[in-house]
Parts: structure tokens; C-alpha cells; sequence
């Protein structure tokens, strides 16, 4: 996790003050603007149009007018499309990854940007339908699996180059048109990706992206009586708002919305594989990912053993600017920094024991940004807040268990069930505790999907209040097709 510093002008990789909407870089409706910040130096980065509901309907529109042509495109030149954009994407790898890193404040790192859009591509052709059993063998059923239409993505903040991926390459792949609502606070990777699709020669209205506050732009796609279906990303008020305007426009929606994810540590976990692996998954990205390892849950006769080598990497992170040397960047906003400081406040009036961190970074270069301390909680239970809740942060929680069946309850004792990973050398004992344990992705010794062994196809989707739909995946482009029935009576 190191780089080396690069200057990155945005000013030449994005036109200013403007969105895509129709193929075309336009300002938003009102002409108000939004001010994206360098979350490490409080610096301006670029500014976006403030879009409200006037540059929804203006995007839907445009995609409602792109639909038909781009239905009727033939899946492999949809395909060939996706490659020459994956293709560019290949090309403008350090660019992206350098882009995302400065608005998001991570470390730049490797980036499965370019094979996932490779892998959603080589799929546009490989929709299928099925021949029916009939009746009577003069009549031949069959089905055919068409695009929803214009369809809304909106997405967080923490990953918008790999969320913009999932959330647009897909549906157009399967012949829909999309409009897409990046995060206020991270919208320049998204932009640039989309700058990216149309110079691949994607058609005018294929792709919208739209930038704007949650509670203007955002609020306003899922309630647009143009879309028919939306996918969602991000906190779950937010999910259940939009859940609700899409039960009141009845249309279907795909919801990710984070987790709390477990580490179980069995006794005979190789702990030199483990312990690195542990601390990347919550130090990556500052802890805002929603498959962060959050929890580990060791057996009590390695508690102590693990809590000292978790101790001695905590404290070898190294935090800093995104551009020098360093394992871990700031968060995003001031208020992601409250929100964590708060619960680090929390923790200690639960009774947890900081191990290490614990607070605000101060000094030189951590007062201009959003830093906090990388922090190792012990002697956590199961009841407190800090084990229930999404942080959201750098922060980990150490609980000990005495049995496998207390570990499969503590494992499912939150609300949400994205992802969890089993660290043994006993693959029988790993099967039977994936088995049980409820979430939509487990990994056994590594930390799945966000992690270097993660596979660029692997389903990734939650249980319970984590949301529901699978990104990516064998079936993924089939989510963004409805199945139409054909019965033909040649008699
Ligand atoms: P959020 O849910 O408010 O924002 C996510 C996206 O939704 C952004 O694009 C935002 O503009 C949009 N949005 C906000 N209000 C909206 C509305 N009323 N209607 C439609 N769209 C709206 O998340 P946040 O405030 O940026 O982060 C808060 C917390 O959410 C975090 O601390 C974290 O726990 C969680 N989160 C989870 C994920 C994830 O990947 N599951 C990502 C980001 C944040």
C-alpha cells in the first residue's frame, strides 16, 4: 500500500462545472455549484452542478430517448462498446486510480476497475432465454428476457470509481439506459468514467450522470416516473427512504447497505496470515467500506496471543496523504470524523479497552483533513453499540467467544449480513461455520471480494438489513432484464 507522488490536474481531466446529460457536458439547471474538497488538506479539488430534480427529468428524458436505439443494438456490439471502454479505462488506469484516491483521501492502490468492466462486457452477449414445455406440440413457448428501461443508480462516496462499474455497466450491458447520481462529496471519478464511456463511443443518452445533494438530485431519481428500476447504495435511512418512493412508483430496486462484518478466529488459525489480513480489511479506505471486517471474534485461548500482534500492526500503520507512503488517508467529511469520534467516545463508556488510538490525529499534515487514529478495541461484548453499529471507520472490535455455537451467535447477532470471513486451517470446521453463518459473502483465510484474492466475478450482496440483490455475479446482467413469456400457436 504505497505510492509515489504524482501531480494529477483535474482541471484537464474533467470540463468544469458540469454533468453529462444527453452526451453533452451541460451546468445544472440553476447553475449552482458544489464545492468537492480534498478530504486530506481541505483544498478545492474541482466544483460540480448542483443538479436538482429539473436535471433528473432532463437526464431521464435523454435516456428515455436513447432506449429504444440502444435496446435494439445488438448484444455484441453493446458488448464490443463495454471492451472499448474497458479498453480506455485499461489505459487511464493511474488516472482513475489517482482520481479516486485525491477525492476519496485513500492510498492509491491496484484496481479491478478495468477486468470488471471486461467481465460485465464478455456477458452483454450471453442473455438467454428459455424454450417451454407446451402442451401440444404445435405450439412452442418461449421466453425472452428484455431491459427494464431507463433505470437509477445512485451510490456512496467510499468506492465511485468500482460503484460506478457495477451500477451502470451492467444494466447498459443488458440494454437499458441509465441515469446516475454520484456522492456530493466523491462525484469526479464517476464523471471521469463516464468522459471515459462516451469517448469509447458509447451513444448520446446511454449514460447520464447527474451531481447533486442527496436531498435535492438524489431524492428526485427513484420518484422519477421515468425509471423503472434503481439501485442503491449507501446508509440504510437513506436505503429505506428510497425504498419507500420506490414502493410508491412500484418499481423494483437492488439495496447494498453495509455491514458489520465478523472475523472468526478459530484456534487453529494461522495467525501470520491472519493478523495482516484482519488489519488491511479495516484499515483500508480508513474503515469506510462496507465489507469491512469490523468484528473479530477469537477464541478465548488465543485472545490474548492475537490482541498483541493485532496491537503491534495497529500501531505500525502509517497515516497520511494520499500522495506519499502511507497504509491509510483521512476520512471523508468533517462529519464522518465526528461520527467516529463518537463512537470511539462510545466504546470507552461501554467499558471496551482501547488498545491502541482512540482519537483525532492533530499536528502537521492531520489538522487541515479528516484523521483519526487507527483504533484496536478489547473486551468487547456482543450488547455494545460498537459491536451492533456500522462505524464506518478505522476502528476494530475484539470479542471472545468460548464455543463454535457462541461464535455462529455472536457472528449473526447484528441486523446486517454482507460479508464474513472464517480463519482455520480446518476446512471441514470452515465449511460447516459458512454454512450457518448469515451473510452473502464468506471467505475462508483471506477477506474475500475487497481483498487481493477476491475473484472479479464473485456475487457480492447482503443478508438481512444489508440489503438485497447481488452486484456482479454469473446472473448480474439477468437482474437488469424482466422475462417476457411467448406462446406461438403454429397449428
Ligand atoms: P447516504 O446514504 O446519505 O448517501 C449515499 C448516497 O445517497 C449519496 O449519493 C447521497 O447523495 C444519496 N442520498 C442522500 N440522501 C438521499 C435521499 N434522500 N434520496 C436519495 N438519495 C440520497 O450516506 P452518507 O451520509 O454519505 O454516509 C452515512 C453512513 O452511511 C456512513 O457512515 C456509513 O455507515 C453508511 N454508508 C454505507 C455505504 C455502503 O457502501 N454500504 C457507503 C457509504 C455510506
Amino acid at each position: 500500500m504505497t505510492t509515489t507522488p504524482v501531480p494529477l490536474d483535474i482541471a484537464a481531466l474533467l470540463p468544469d462545472s458540469t454533468h453529462l446529460i444527453a452526451g453533452e457536458w451541460v451546468p445544472a439547471a440553476t447553475k449552482s455549484t458544489i464545492d468537492v474538497l480534498n478530504p486530506a488538506t481541505g483544498a478545492l479539488l474541482a466544483r460540480v452542478p448542483r443538479g436538482t430534480a429539473e436535471d433528473v427529468d432532463q437526464a431521464v428524458r435523454a435516456a428515455e430517448e436513447a432506449l429504444p436505439a440502444w435496446r435494439d443494438t445488438s448484444p455484441a456490439t453493446r458488448g464490443d462498446l463495454l471492451y472499448r471502454w474497458a479498453e480506455l479505462v485499461r489505459e487511464h488506469d493511474d488516472t482513475i486510480n489517482r482520481l479516486e484516491a485525491i477525492e476519496v483521501g485513500h492510498p492509491v492502490g491496484p484496481s479491478p476497475i478495468a477486468a470488471r468492466l471486461t467481465y460485465l462486457a464478455g456477458k452483454a452477449d450471453k442473455i438467454f432465454g428459455d424454450t417451454l414445455p407446451t402442451r401440444s406440440p404445435d405450439v412452442l413457448g418461449l421466453t425472452l428476457r428484455e431491459p427494464y428501461g431507463v433505470v437509477g443508480a445512485i451510490i456512496p462516496w467510499n468506492a465511485p470509481g468500482p460503484m460506478t462499474v457495477f451500477n451502470t455497466a451492467a444494466p447498459i450491458a443488458a440494454g437499458n439506459t441509465v441515469v446516475l447520481k454520484p456522492a456530493e462529496d466523491a462525484p469526479l471519478t464517476a464523471l471521469y468514467l463516464a468522459r471515459l464511456a462516451t469517448q469509447a463511443g458509447l451513444p448520446p443518452g446511454v449514460l447520464n450522470v447527474v451531481t447533486g445533494y442527496g436531498a435535492e438530485a438524489g431524492a428526485a431519481l427513484p420518484a422519477h416516473p421515468g425509471i423503472r428500476k434503481m439501485s442503491f447504495t449507501g446508509s440504510p435511512a437513506t436505503g429505506t427512504a428510497v425504498m419507500e418512493t420506490c414502493a410508491r412508483n412500484l418499481i423494483p430496486l437492488q439495496l447494498e447497505l453495509g455491514g458489520k462484518s465478523p472475523q472468526i478466529v478459530l484456534p487453529d488459525a494461522n495467525l501470520a496470515q491472519a493478523v495482516p489480513a484482519i488489519v488491511r480489511s479495516i484499515i483500508m479506505n480508513s474503515g469506510q467500506v462496507c465489507a469491512a471486517g469490523s468484528r473479530v471474534l477469537v477464541h478465548s485461548s488465543l485472545h490474548d496471543r492475537l490482541v498483541a500482534e493485532l496491537a503491534e500492526h495497529f500501531r505500525a500503520v502509517r497515516v497520511g496523504l494520499w500522495d506519499q507512503p502511507v497504509d491509510m488517508g483521512p476520512l471523508i467529511n468533517a462529519r464522518q470524523q465526528q461520527r467516529v469520534l463518537d463512537y470511539l467516545a462510545i466504546g470507552r463508556e461501554e467499558g471496551a479497552e482501547v488498545v491502541v488510538g482512540g482519537g483525532r490525529l492533530t499536528g502537521a499534515p492531520y489538522d487541515d483533513g479528516f484523521f483519526v487514529e487507527p483504533t484496536l478495541f478489547d473486551r468487547v461484548t456482543p450488547d455494545m453499540r460498537i459491536a451492533q453499529e456500522e462505524i464506518f471507520g478505522p476502528v476494530l472490535s475484539v470479542l471472545a467467544y468460548d464455543d463454535e455455537e457462541e461464535s455462529v451467535a455472536i457472528a449473526n447477532g447484528t441486523r446486517y449480513g454482507l460479508t464474513a470471513t472464517i480463519w482455520t486451517q480446518d476446512i471441514g470446521r470452515a465449511i460447516r461455520l459458512a454454512r450457518r453463518v448469515q451473510a452473502g459473502q464468506i471467505a475462508v483465510n483471506t477477506v474475500g471480494d475487497g481483498g487481493p484474492d477476491g475473484s472479479i466475478g464473485t456475487p457480492f450482496g447482503g443478508y438481512k438489513h444489508s440489503g438485497f440483490g447481488r452486484s456482479m455475479g454469473p446472473d448480474y446482467l439477468e437482474d437488469w432484464t424482466q422475462v417476457k413469456a411467448l406462446v406461438i400457436n403454429a397449428g
